[in-house]
């Protein structure tokens, strides 16, 4: 007998069926001896049409006031399931963020969990019920409700899993598990039977939507030995632990991709110690994410700057610089969007060399032009055009042997 958190997301609790679908899952836990906590998240779309109702009202709503409605899309879901377990003959108590003793940092719409009291849940637990626990919500310590940023319900349950000292943390889905790639977009795409932290870290980080990366950041720190499995289908997942098996030695094991990134270059910037810090600090300062950036000096005394962000930042990008033309002393902005950015990732990079040159290779000879690149001990990512975006991840997804067709 163990202790279990299962979480669940939005699909899996979309509607009535689906719901009593989940406590069928959560009975069938609690039957084999389990204690079972379970984290679900709001129904469906629930939180997209809350978000969508604020902006029908103010173009700015406040951040406490937002918190405070989106909370509520992951309160529906507890209820109803309490309820449904209970006609299952199931003893089962719902519980807010702040009731089940999640303990986050004063900040609106993107809070950090700083701790959990756990009494309120083992004194539940200990009383044989099932507990289950709102999603993605917590409080401060003065008795602010907070929200942990979007898809934190993963982080949720991750976090409990810690606290209470889990045996297991499942993450029920619409999808069965960590794909090599995203299986929509790639036809031989196949789930991975196991992934590492560190890998899933980036996977996660690069845009696999499949988990929250900070829940992976939270499972990776307190060893919390996590599955991703399909809250439909009765099927092994795929489990998230410290060291995968390396099947078949594979040095690659995900490609990762994203769009809608744009390559903002600064020319002629003045040759100083600080021009760098300065220009990063003012964007820092409007809260506009820097991904892959490169400098290069030219023949004159100037720099060239380059740099990626979100297609979505661009225009508030070019304002911040034009608007600061002066303090950060460059003679000219271009700027290319329709940009993609496509990615390898695998431990094994850091024991064998030329992953990145066999990268490049592939991409070339599909005629493929890098706009930029940037690694990590695991990682290659390398900028390319969005009309280029899916003939690369085919290509690499074929030439690192990652689908099906290779087993
Ligand atoms: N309901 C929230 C969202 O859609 C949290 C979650 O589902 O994880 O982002
Ligand atoms: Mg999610």
């Amino acid at each position: 007998m163990g202790l279990i958190v299962q979480k669940f997301g939005g699909t899996s609790v979309g509607n009535v069926e689906r719901i009593l679908n989940v406590a069928d899952r959560v009975q069938s836990e609690k039957q084999q001896g389990n204690d079972v906590v379970v984290v679900v998240s709001a129904m469906g779309k629930t939180t997209d049409q809350l978000v969508n109702l604020a902006k029908e009202i103010s173009s700015q709503p406040s951040k406490r006031e937002m918190d405070m409605l989106l909370t509520t899309g992951e309160q529906t879901t507890i209820a109803l399931l309490a309820m449904a377990l209970a006609e299952k003959g199931l003893d089962a108590v719902s519980f807010t963020g702040w009731q089940a003793g999640i303990m986050t940092e004063p900040v609106h719409g993107n809070a950090r969990i700083k701790k959990i009291n756990p009494e309120a849940i083992n004194k539940q637990l200990a009383n044989g019920k099932v507990v289950i626990v709102a999603g993605f919500q917590g409080v401060t310590e003065d008795g602010q409700i907070t929200t942990l940023g979007r898809g934190g319900s993963d982080t949720t349950a991750v976090a409990l899993a810690a606290a209470l000292k889990a045996d297991k943390c499942d993450i029920y889905t619409d999808v069965t598990g960590v794909y090599t790639t995203d299986p929509r977009y790639v036809k031989s795409a196949r789930k991975l039977a196991d992934i590492s932290y560190d890998e899933m870290l980036e996977l996660a980080n690069l845009g696999a939507g499949v988990l929250h990366p900070r829940a992976v950041e939270f499972a990776k720190n307190y060893h919390i030995r996590l599955e991703v499995r399909s809250s439909m289908e009765k099927m092994e997942g795929t489990v998230i632990e410290e060291e995968a098996k390396m099947e078949q030695n594979l040095v690659v094991r995900g490609v990762a991709f994203e769009d809608e990134i744009t390559r903002v270059t600064l020319l002629g910037l003045a040759d100083s110690l600080t021009n760098l810090s300065t220009i990063f600090t003012t964007l820092a300062q409007h809260h506009i994410n820097v991904d892959i950036i490169i400098q290069s000096k030219t023949d004159s005394d100037t720099t060239n700057l380059s740099f990626s962000i979100k297609t979505a930042d661009l225009l508030e990008t070019l304002d911040v610089l034009e608007s600061n033309k002066e303090l950060l002393k460059y003679e000219k902005i271009e700027a290319e969007n329709q940009l993609s950015k496509v990615s390898i990732v695998g431990s094994g990079m850091i024991s064998n060399p030329g992953v990145a040159a066999r990268m490049f290779e592939v991409l070339a000879s599909n005629q493929i032009d890098i706009k930029m690149v940037s690694t990590s001990e695991i990682k290659v990512s390398a900028v390319v055009k969005e009309k280029d975006m899916l003939k690369a991840v085919q290509s690499l997804h074929d030439a690192f042997e990652l689908g099906a067709a290779q087993q």
